[in-house]
């Protein structure tokens, strides 16, 4: 019988759901809170695309969601890297491992929502957590409509600025932002881009800016901008910002790259959509205190160029949801879980932090990066720095105490 008969997830994003429907796959009785409405024109949030490494699909697979994310997605199944226009060399990829999937978030939500609707969990929409009271047996989660709800342990799946967080650990840092403002936008195909193959990903060094751009299956170009911007903005500044004001900027960061040029030219304010300011989440020192714990973006957000956020939220929602199921309390089962995830999330936020830095270098840097990306394309040992990181696979069935490998 699992350490904890209850529980409550905060949080509906990506790692919540998939906590919740593992939960209930563990024996687990698990209620998820979302603060924003269940309207779907409000409950869209970011919006864009999401790309999911090996990893991530086999995390999907445990859940049984990764046969209709990738009926929703679209494989990616060659990257290419470009420097200032020049023509974009071939990145290598791990071999035996399948395509990463580029899918629509709000289709991933939608999924992932419903499999653990399926699973039994009960899905409570406009329920924003702002307090917690603790007992030693368990916890009383209170929300803005001056709701509450109890369990025996607490979930927090409520992305980078999160509030379970703060509860944890008043002194927790604060996600830091990336001096980058995230955009997305569709173009439709030109002679630049007509070569590309489907299911091509060009990630493009531009001279002021990074973009990444790729060919959808209808044929148009799907792009995202990362903008150097000392300003911070949140989601819901940026969006304030008229559209035409965001594709003035676009247009004078990628005025002299190709396709860059074209992309922001062409982009039109139906199709551009501000995400706001980038952030990566400093190590968090405490990733749980008596019943309540951290997992996906609220306790490790990698920068977004590792292209691995989603995948370890999700990692960490099922191998918190084991440790609940296989170790004998609380306390031995969120140390357990802290001590199964923390190593593998820093060392790719670390990867993360240099690429990131990357992304925005003075015309110096600049210029360097140009002589040395080559070589280090080159001479990469994908093996070594990829494969490991996109090899992981959790074995959800076998119990905590005989899988040594996790273990180790
Ligand atoms: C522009 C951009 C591009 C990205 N691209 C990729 C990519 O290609 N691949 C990838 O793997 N990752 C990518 N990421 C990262 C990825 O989006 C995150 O790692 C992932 O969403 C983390 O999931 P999460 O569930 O932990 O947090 P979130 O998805 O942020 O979900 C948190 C949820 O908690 C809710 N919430 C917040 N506070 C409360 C509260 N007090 N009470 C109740 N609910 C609350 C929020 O409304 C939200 O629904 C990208 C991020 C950005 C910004």
């Amino acid at each position: 019988m699992p350490t904890a008969q209850t529980a409550l997830v905060i949080g509906g994003g990506i790692a919540g759901p998939v906590a919740a429907t593992a939960l209930a796959m563990a024996g687990i009785d698990a209620a998820m809170y979302e603060a924003r409405p269940a309207d779907p024109a409000e409950a869209n949030g970011i919006g864009g695309s999401l790309a999911l490494e090996p990893n991530g699909l086999a995390a999907l697979k445990i859940v049984g969601a990764d046969d209709d994310v990738r009926a929703a997605a679209v494989p990616i199944t060659r990257s290419v890297m470009s420097i200032a226009s020049r023509p974009g060399r071939e990145m290598p990829t791990p071999q035996g491992l399948g395509p990463r999937q580029l899918v629509d978030r709000g289709a991933l939500h939608r999924i992932l929502r419903q499999r653990a609707d399926r699973a039994g969990v009960r899905i409570h929409d406009a329920k924003k957590l702002i307090r917690v009271d603790e007992r030693p047996d368990g916890v009383m989660a209170h929300f803005t409509d001056g709701t509450n709800a109890s369990a025996d342990v607490l979930i927090g799946a409520d992305g980078v600025h999160s509030t379970v967080r703060r509860l944890i650990d008043p002194a927790a840092p604060d996600a830091r932002y990336l001096g980058l403002l995230g955009f997305e936008g569709l173009v439709d195909d030109a002679p630049d881009t007509a070569a590309l193959a489907p299911g091509t990903m060009t990630f493009a060094f531009g001279r002021r800016a990074y973009y990444l751009y790729w060919k959808r299956p209808d044929g148009r170009i799907g792009w995202g901008a990362n903008l150097p911007s000392p300003e911070y903005m949140s989601l819901k500044e940026a969006r304030a910002v008229p559209a035409k004001d965001w594709q003035h900027r676009l247009r004078t960061a990628y005025a002299n790259d190709e396709p860059g040029a074209r992309l922001a030219a062409e982009t039109t304010s139906g199709t551009l959509q501000a995400v706001g300011g980038l952030h990566i989440m400093p190590p968090v020192p405490h990733w749980h205190r008596g019943r309540m714990v951290l997992v996906g973006d609220a306790v490790h957000a990698p920068s977004n160029s590792t292209g691995q956020g989603a995948s370890l939220a999700m990692e960490s929602a099922i191998q918190v949801a084991r440790c609940l199921r296989d170790m004998p309390d609380v306390p031995s089962a969120f140390a357990a879980y802290e001590r199964l995830r923390r190593p593998r999330v820093e060392k790719i936020a670390a990867r993360g932090a240099r690429i990131s830095h990357a992304k925005a270098p003075g015309p110096i840097a600049q210029r360097m990066m140009r002589l040395i990306l080559p070589v280090m394309l080159a001479t990469m040992n994908v093996e070594k720095t990829m494969a490991a990181e996109q090899r992981y696979t959790i074995d959800f069935d076998t119990p905590l105490q005989e899988d040594n490998k996790a273990l180790a």
